[in-house]
């Protein structure tokens, strides 16, 4: 079934507060759905980049002294435009991303509670007072802007991506260059769209294509950037941390996860399989909180590998727009090459291919469902973050061994675990490697809570306050007893 979406909305660079096309030219925009090209997006060249750059800095004075509360009361208008336009934004989600239209409906709601809460925290922005430790003198603390921030989003979550992004460093007072992913730009120009209706000045946001490298080298390598926010894989993250390492630009980075699920012996089989399903399968698991590696305790290993196998053959593969379908396709054909080479590589390594493993035969770009058992760790999948609709199923025996092969990645960001042990609980929080930890359910990146990963998963902190501090400097302040009046020296 074909798109009845096609993106209606302006792709091109806008800086400044204006449309126009890129110096680079232009490069199709393909439905993930059907391999069908949707429309083109443009394409920044350098010159474009720096007139971003000036349009940021000239934007920034004015909207760093904003009063917080008025830049919030823009972020919660651009939530109600959102709404308003809830369905168009979602259907061009669907149509631009590979999304069931559940799929981009949530996305599109989560956006708008994301642009709602930061509107909101604007207004809570607060330092502190600091007594105790320093005699004779008064301390606070002071956020302050940061300044001009390159942003960065990827396309398995356009939506929510640009709308955290923003919506810190906008509350923040800092202005913004967005480099959003060139193969689902519709949905970034749309949150755009919708913060510009909503009275958001010019240069306040920008929005760029291009090529990825070069405009990253460049917004990195001016002076003007004082942060850089990030969400994609840990390769592109650490050439990025290399690129803001000589001006030592702050770094917000969400990378990639390997999200373990432990499935101890109390668990019951069917809640996990129905609790997790949603988050493995939704998008079609590209997404960094997705399980990847179940941990199945010996006990239950027989059944619960045949029960997730019937639950993934049991979805329907198809376009969004078909009301039909629960899973929906990969970003582009290269991701399904990466899903077979590794399901190829875990069965060759003694995996037993439950059910999928390959490419669907259809138009689009769809990997079937798949459920390997028994993987050994050695096999990639165990290490390599698969971001597409696989399952690795694998027993343990004891506790201590399900934590070691849960902490066995360089990734630290979601895990769960599936008890009403007390003790298994309390072990977990403690010892696994995870900066988002679901008990008994999942870990969903709600707006009001700070998440961040460990080790190859991130640097630093997106949502809740913290993620707004990301993009704020807390200036210290020490001021001594004046000689009169209710501080003097006694
Ligand atoms: P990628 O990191 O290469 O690309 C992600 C986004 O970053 C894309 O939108 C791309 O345009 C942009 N990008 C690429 N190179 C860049 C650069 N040098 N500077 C700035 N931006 C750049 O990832 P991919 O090839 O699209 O997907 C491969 C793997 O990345 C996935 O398998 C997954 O592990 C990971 N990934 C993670 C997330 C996440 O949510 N954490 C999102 C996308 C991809």
């Amino acid at each position: 079934m074909s798109a009845e979406a096609a993106i209606d909305i302006d792709t091109r660079l806008f800086i400044d507060g204006k449309h126009r096309d890129g110096g680079a030219g232009s490069q199709p925009i393909v439905d993930p759905g059907n391999g069908q090209e949707i429309g083109k997006v443009e394409l920044a060249d350098p010159s474009d980049v720096q007139d971003a750059l000036d349009a940021a800095t000239g934007a920034f004075p004015a909207w760093s002294r904003t009063l917080p509360a008025q830049r919030g009361a823009i972020l919660k208008r651009a939530a109600a435009l959102l709404l308003e336009r809830a369905d168009h934004a979602a259907a061009i989600l669907m149509t631009e991303a590979g999304k069931t239209r559940a799929e981009a409906r949530g996305e599109i709601g989560r956006a708008i509670e994301t642009l709602t809460w930061n509107g909101e925290q604007a207004g809570r922005i607060e330092g502190r007072i600091i007594s105790g430790a320093a005699d004779g003198s008064v301390r606070h603390s002071v956020p302050t802007p940061l300044g001009v921030v390159a942003a960065f989003t990827a396309w398995n979550f356009p939506a929510v991506l640009a709308s955290r992004k923003l919506g810190g460093a906008l509350a923040a007072g800092c202005t913004v260059v967005l480099k959003a992913a060139e193969s689902a730009p519709a949905t970034a120009a749309f949150i755009v769209r919708a913060l510009v209706d909503a009275g958001l000045p010019d240069g306040v946001v920008n929005l760029v294509f291009g090529d990825p490298p070069a405009v990253a080298q460049q917004l990195l390598s001016s002076p003007v950037v004082k942060a850089t926010t990030f969400t994609g894989s840990t390769a592109v993250g650490r050439s990025l941390a290399a690129l803001a390492a000589p001006r030592l630009i702050r770094c917000v980075f969400e990378l990639g996860g390997h999200a373990p699920v432990i499935v101890c012996e109390d668990a019951d089989v069917d809640a996990v399989i129905a609790t997790t399903s949603p988050a493995k399968f939704g998008s079609a698991g590209q997404s960094c909180v997705a399980p990847t590696r179940y941990l199945v305790h010996r006990s239950l290993y027989e059944e619960f590998t045949e029960k997730l196998a019937a639950r993934a053959s049991s979805l329907t593969l198809g376009h969004g727009a078909d009301p039909e379908t629960t899973l929906g396709a990969v970003a582009h054909q290269g991701r399904i090459e990466a899903l077979k080479q590794l399901t190829d590589d875990a069965v060759a390594r003694g995996a037993r291919l439950v059910t999928g493993g390959r490419q669907a035969e259809r138009e689009g770009f769809f990997f079937e469902p798949t459920v390997l058992a028994g993987v050994p760790a050695g096999a990639d999948i165990m290490t390599e973050e698969p971001f597409g609709p696989i399952a690795a199923v694998s027993a343990y025996d004891d506790f201590d061994e399900a934590i070691e092969l849960a902490n066995a990645t360089d990734y630290g960001f979601a895990a769960y675990l599936f008890t009403d042990s007390l003790y298994y609980r309390s072990q977990a929080v403690e010892r696994l490697k995870a900066g988002n930890i679901g008990i008994n359910q999942l870990a969903p990146s709600l707006p009001d809570a700070p998440l961040g990963g460990i080790d190859a998963s991130g640097l630093g902190y997106e949502g809740g306050a913290e993620g707004i501090l990301s993009f704020m400097q807390l200036r210290l302040v020490s001021q001594s007893a004046p000689a009169h009046g209710p501080y003097r020296k006694q």
